[in-house]
């Protein structure tokens, strides 16, 4: 086996999504900067968005607006000054894409916005209906042309390294361990700063329109590190993520419904239109509203799917707006000119994360969290659409900022990984076994409608799960499947606690034991052991 190689940088960002790529790109021209990921560059949330980016762009939109809507969205429990912040430098961040070269939608030589659910205006910047992989792929061409960022793919975070694991005095984050599994050994990183851009959570859920990448890693290496955590309930499903056999994690933007798709029981249970017997707003209520909706109607008429019907659009408009869903759904079958897209909910946004500051400052010195990793407070009890990239590229900047302003102490010599206690694994059927066990479980108890009864439930199967893979981990050579087991179990913990603490319903968290809202709406904050 190689030895293992040891790295010091200025700046360590873990993750390559549109957050950790923004705040490579800000620090290049002062900072030696590391980018670790896990698989390749492009693999992430990112470059799967579609819907687009929500700043205002437009005449007649004010950032009041903007500002009123998120709050409207989260609950009561968006943070007043983290929503002003991003709203306010939210075109900014558009503009800066556009230097960058990003090609967005254009009408008439003017940014084409659309519109979509819980926004009052036409404010979503987009690059047709694949805005994701448009940003992302101009991110990745600067930072690949960048002389002073270095790219470590293929790298998986195991854990920071702090002041107090080693001993020494403080609150400081020194560096990390990170799996290189091209040599399937342990390389240490130090350096003053590390930023956290390692996106959500969505897969420890069974239905998720996440990719793979989204194991929550940053989030439990932070509050194993001792950082707090905070409104872990609050997961967002997606009310459509296409329904099909042979396919895996595809959405169907909201657009579609803002450009007048309608939500429809199958012919089977009627045919008919449901959601304005659920909400005044109809197809554009917030999402929390609509995927309920379609959970009741699910489990009222035993479904497996709905219908959105977006058919009464001529084909040249959907081409138009919608080509990738349009050629996706067409090569499993599905004309969407013609005919409905069968949908159901999947758990799409991990709203809560790693307490941070407005400038992305986590609890330990020296150690910063960005993108949906991140707890900042704008996306309180439900996230606005199309408000995460923008929160990603806001607060890149703040914490790139913060870094450069910093005069920070010199990071004293790191001890190298130890494996020599463990051996290789005998079976991997156990941790195969406990990813699907988790998943549906979360699935089935911390799903869109909880009670206290299944969330005890989740809570006694997690119990279980965690000291059969602690056993593991200290037993055996660590791989990637082991580690984002290890992460999600963590996650999931995470999420029932405090789900078990909200007694109420609010926004994305639904309790049919705890249906009313409280008076006053308090955001809920683990603190770990260690802290
Ligand atoms: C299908 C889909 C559509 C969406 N549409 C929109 C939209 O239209 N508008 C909007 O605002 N938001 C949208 N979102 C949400 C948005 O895409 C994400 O919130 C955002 O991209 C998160 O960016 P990020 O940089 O924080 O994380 P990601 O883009 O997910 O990047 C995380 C990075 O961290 C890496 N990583 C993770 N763990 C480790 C580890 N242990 N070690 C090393 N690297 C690690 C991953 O490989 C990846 O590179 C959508 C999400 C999905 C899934």
């Amino acid at each position: 086996m190689p030895p293992s190689s040891h790295h010091s940088f200025d700046v360590l960002i873990v993750g390559s999504g549109l957050a950790g790529l923004s705040a490579a790109l800000h620090l290049a021209a002062t900072h030696r900067v590391a980018v670790i990921t896990k698989r390749n560059l492009s693999d992430g949330s990112s470059g799967w968005a579609q819907g687009g980016i929500a700043a205002v762009m437009g005449e007649g939109d004010t950032l009041a607006s903007h500002v009123q809507d998120t709050l409207v969205a989260g609950a009561g429990l968006c943070d007043p000054e983290a929503t002003r912040f991003v709203v306010e430098n939210a075109p900014a961040s558009i503009r800066w894409l556009q230097g960058l070269g990003v090609p967005f939608s254009q009408e008439d030589g003017q940014l084409h916005l659309t519109r979509e659910g819980g926004h009052s205006e036409r404010r979503i910047v987009h690059v047709t209906d694949a805005t994701g992989a448009a940003v992302q792929h101009t991110l990745m061409d600067q930072v690949r042309a960048t002389p002073n960022i270095t790219l470590f793919e293929h790298h998986m975070l195991v854990d920071l390294i702090t002041s107090a694991k080693l001993g020494l005095a403080g609150q400081r984050c020194l560096g990390l361990y990170a799996l290189n599994e091209v040599t399937d050994v342990v390389d240490t990183f130090s350096a003053p700063h590390t930023i956290l851009a390692t996106g959500g959570a969505g897969k420890v859920y069974l239905y998720t329109t996440n990719p793979d990448t989204a194991t929550g890693d940053g989030i439990a290496s932070a509050w194993r590190a001792g950082c707090r955590v905070g409104n872990m309930e609050f997961i967002q499903f997606h009310p459509t993520c296409l329904y099909h056999p042979h396919v895996k994690s595809f959405l169907i933007t909201e657009a579609v419904r803002g450009e007048g798709g309608k939500l429809l029981l199958p012919e089977s249970a009627g045919g008919t239109r449901f959601m304005p017997a659920h909400d005044a707003r109809a197809e554009l209520a917030p999402r929390d509203v609509v995927a309920r909706a379609i959970d009741f109607e699910m489990k009222k008429h035993g479904l497996d799917c709905v219908h959105l019907d977006i058919s009464h659009q001529p084909k040249a408009f959907l081409l138009e707006h919608f080509p990738n869903i349009y050629a996706r759904c067409l090569e499993l079958g599905i004309d969407m000119a013609r005919q409905p897209i069968p949908v159901v909910p999947a758990a799409h946004y991990t709203c809560g994360g790693i307490v941070t500051d407005l400038n992305g400052r986590a609890d330990l010195s020296g150690l910063y969290a960005v993108g949906e990793a991140a707890y900042t407070g704008l996306h309180g009890a439900n996230r606005l659409a199309s408000n995460s990239l923008v929160e990603c590229m806001v607060y890149a900047r703040a914490a790139a900022q913060d870094i450069a302003r910093a005069q920070p102490a010199p990071v004293p010599p790191l001890p190298t990984w130890d494996d020599s206690r463990v051996t290789d694994a005998d079976e991997s059927v156990v941790i195969s076994h406990n990813w699907d066990e988790l998943r549906r479980f979360m699935w089935d108890y911390v799903g869109i409608v909880r009670t206290n009864k299944r969330l005890d439930r989740a809570a006694h199967r997690i119990a279980l799960l965690q000291s059969e893979i602690q056993a593991f981990y200290a037993q055996f050579r660590v791989s990637r499947d082991l580690l984002e087991l290890r992460n999600l179990v963590l996650v999931a913990e995470l999420i029932v606690r405090c789900a078990q603490a909200r007694h109420e319903s609010r926004g994305l968290h639904f309790s049919r034991d705890w249906p009313d809202l409280l008076p006053q709406a308090l955001p809920t904050v683990l603190q770990p052991a260690a802290a």
